[in-house]
């Protein structure tokens, strides 16, 4: 019979007796525990050696004796000798040492769990029969995939006296585009306060009593200002609750994400941030458009398209071998060009405007910087659109074949 116990070791004696490629394994694994690791073989294996270089460890030069294991509060013994782990294992049960025994098919007095791990929960896999190693890491590894896809309930039960604030990039929109610890952070989460953009499918698998509070703003209208962003974060933390900030993309761009950081912190919420995959990468890349491209782009701009143009955006839009990148900037398309044009950019640039990207609804309109604004009326493009212009939006950069094909013909 096997109890499994979560035993600390930082700090503690371990002693292991074998220098092969098991014993450096275990050693590495002690060593992320904080253990003190003393080594007992008379040779070392090159893995092994250079553990022992790296970390200075303890290497006693010879076999086995009794003196060896002084101090121990547990041993791991990996000789290759089953004869030596067996005797190792004899005088470690005299002593009332704890010893892991990796010659022996029914294990020592102790044995290593295969662990999963995820936030600050450990799930571990024990055998309590014979050992069959490679059965209990794929169990191990099925349990650590349910944890990291947020399928099993690891919110707190018990509150803290101060919550937590995570802010969470979403990545552009599918919801297996959020980052894992992101995800993880999700399903921890006692309340989640959420935009519009982003994986917001992923709001519907969140347990029920999940308070979700959707602050979501759409351009023209601010349902919830920030300031009342801010003080709803603050408040839900000060009650103990473990926030998730949800927003599009990553947190830190045209998503004020600093100013939520910076609340938390002047009200002494712990806060951190998680990021995200950014529209400005990966809305053009769901087009099939790499924002740099050896040869053709070497530098990215990226613009509010809200703001009036720059002397440095325009001298971006002149400069055949910059990438502008253009986020919010629908509405603004007109007067963007425009001013783009009348500072001596070239009519022919290629432009992309991506809609929807990484969505069903995604739609790309090619197009050159003198008719682009003309065109989107025609199109009828809405928000959200991410606009590319640059020599890498033209429309057969990469995939010649397949997007000239017209719709419906594509075969792949
Ligand atoms: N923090 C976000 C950007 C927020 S600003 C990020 O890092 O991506 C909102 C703008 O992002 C939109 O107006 C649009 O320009 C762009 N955007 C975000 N998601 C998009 C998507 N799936 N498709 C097209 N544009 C998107």
């Amino acid at each position: 019979m096997t109890t499994m116990i979560g035993i600390a070791l930082t700090g503690r004696q371990v002693v292991l007796v074998g220098g092969g490629d098991v014993a450096a394994r275990r050693i590495r694994r002690f060593l992320l525990d904080g253990a003190i690791v003393r080594i007992v073989a008379p040779e070392l294996g090159e893995a092994t050696a250079r553990l022992v270089a790296e970390h200075a460890l303890e290497w006693r030069t010879r076999g086995v004796g009794p003196g060896d294991l002084d101090d121990a509060w547990l041993v791991h013994t990996a000789t290759g000798d089953a004869r030596i782990d067996a005797d190792v294992a004899a005088l470690c049960e005299e002593r009332r040492i704890l010893c892991i025994n990796a010659g022996d098919g029914s294990h020592g007095s102790a044995r290593l769990a295969a662990e999963t791990r995820s936030g600050d929960s450990i799930v571990g896999v024990v055998s309590d029969a014979g050992v069959d190693p490679g059965r209990t890491r794929l169990l191990r590894d099925a349990i650590g995939e349910l944890l990291r896809e947020g399928g099993l309930p690891v919110r707190r039960r018990r509150l803290t006296a101060v919550g937590q604030v995570h802010l969470v990039g979403g990545g552009p929109g599918p919801v297996d585009l959020i980052t894992v610890r992101g995800r993880r952070l999700l399903s921890e989460a006692d309340v989640v306060v959420t935009d519009r953009l982003g994986p917001i499918g992923v709001l519907d698998e969140l347990a029920p009593e999940i308070e979700v509070i959707d602050v979501g703003k759409r351009p023209g209208h601010h349902p919830v200002p920030q300031q009342e962003i801010n003080e709803i974060l603050v408040e839900r933390a000060r009650r103990g609750l473990r926030v998730v900030r949800l927003k599009g993309g990553d947190p830190f761009v045209y998503g004020r994400g600093g100013e939520e950081v910076a609340a938390c912190l002047a009200a002494g919420i712990p806060v951190d941030v998680v990021p995200g995959l950014t529209s400005i990468v990966s809305v053009p890349q769901a087009a099939g458009i790499p924002v740099t491209h050896r040869g053709t782009a070497a530098a990215l701009h990226v613009v509010n398209g809200q703001d009036a143009p720059t002397e440095a955006t325009l001298a971006a839009m002149r400069d055949p071998q910059t990438t502008t990148v253009v986020l919010m900037g629908v509405s603004a398309l007109l007067g963007f060009t425009a001013a783009a044009l009348s500072a001596g950019a070239d009519r022919e640039l290629p432009v992309a405007i991506v809609e929807s990207g990484h969505t069903d609804e995604q739609r790309t309109t090619h197009t050159t910087l003198a008719t682009a604004a003309a065109e989107a009326v025609t199109t009828g493009v809405r928000n959200p659109a991410v606009m590319v212009f640059g020599h890498v939006a033209a429309a057969d950069l990469l995939l010649p074949s397949l997007v000239s094909e017209p719709a419906g013909d594509t075969t792949l």
